[in-house]
């Protein structure tokens, strides 16, 4: 998915209720352009938050009616120094990129692209799908694979059934099963379902940092209660912490250490300096202008997505001021 905000930085948020280490993040809508445009619920970054671990995007989204929004039609877009984590709760979509990677992400299976130093890809839902429900991720790659090769990998976990819950660990381990997905800074991800009234303790990572997304169902995070759509982090010092399902319940657990890197993220990607990003998104937009002046393209960073024939999506301008630096 592409991020059609300027700088997401630059919108103000309240950080929510704060006690002991737990915070809601609320989410702010925000369309994501064309004539019947998706509309997602984003709730990381934000002002006061920009990252939990290397989790540095959260685009929340549906249940969509397709036949109303259009559904999903991403055009070739560029990335650099994230890795997109496609999770489906309902639909379909397809999945092409220009490291040759085509794939279908469906619900209860994890697709994660490594854009390292450069990749383009395209999202459109399929044909099939009348609703589409999900989240669209991105984790920040640390300095030292920042600028490794594209890569894409697929995983479907068993899920862990427990009374009144089951759990799909995506990403790292978590309730005794771990994702062979392998990432570049310590991370976890996973889809919780509970049943209304059910209380399940979450063993974790101490040195870890949380955030509780919750898609569907009201649950206490930590003794803190959370909404649909709102984002509940949990800062790091636990080493376990419990949720309550007031309601039958749906949610993601994103999870890793504190980062501890600057970054900066403007449109769709992620570097270290103002230069880099503009230097990035000027490398884009020479391929989209020869692209569009059909000349001899000459794909270099972020490669030509095999298969698609939408046209690619030019860069939005940058702001006058200075890109910030995040961490
Ligand atoms: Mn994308």
């Amino acid at each position: 998915m592409t991020n059609p905000e300027r700088d997401p930085h630059e919108v103000a948020l309240a950080p929510g209720d704060t006690a002991c280490g737990v915070e809601v993040l609320a989410p702010r809508e925000v369309p994501l352009g064309g004539p019947r445009a998706m509309t997602v619920r984003r709730t990381l970054p934000q002002r006061e938050r920009s990252l939990i671990g290397a989790w540095c995007f959260v685009d929340h989204y549906g249940p969509d009616l397709v036949s109303e929004t259009g559904g999903m039609k991403v055009a070739p877009h560029p990335h650099t120094g994230l890795q997109t984590v496609s999770w489906l709760f309902t639909g379909e979509i397809e999945h092409r990129d220009s490291a040759g990677h085509h794939a279908m992400v469906r619900p209860g299976e994890v697709n994660l692209m490594t854009a390292g130093r450069g990749i383009s890809h395209s999202e459109v839902s399929t044909a099939g799908t009348s609703e589409l429900h999900g989240a669209q991720l991105w984790v920040a790659l640390p300095d030292g694979s920042r600028d490794v090769a594209p890569g894409f990998e697929h995983h479907t976990p068993d899920p862990v059934i427990g009374d009144g819950w089951e759990a799909r660990v995506f990403l790292g381990s978590l309730l005794g099963d771990t994702s062979p997905v392998s990432t570049h800074t310590p991370l976890l991800g996973a889809e919780l379902l509970l049943a209304a009234g059910t209380t399940l303790e979450l063993d974790v990572d101490s040195s870890f940092e949380h955030g509780v997304l919750l898609d569907r169902g009201v649950a206490g995070v930590a003794g803190q209660e959370g909404k649909p759509g709102e984002l509940v982090y949990v800062a790091p010092g636990r080493d376990s912490f419990t949720l309550e399902a007031h309601e039958d319940v749906r949610a993601l657990l994103l999870g890793g250490p504190p980062f501890g890197e600057s970054i900066v993220m403007w449109w769709n990607f992620v570097g270290r300096t103002h230069e880099e990003v503009v230097g990035f998104r000027e490398e884009w937009q020479a391929q989209v202008d020869g692209v569009a002046d059909s000349q001899d393209v000459r794909p270099g960073r972020y490669g030509v997505v095999v298969g698609d024939h939408l046209p690619p999506i030019p860069a939005p301008a940058l702001p006058n001021a200075r890109l910030r630096e995040r961490r």
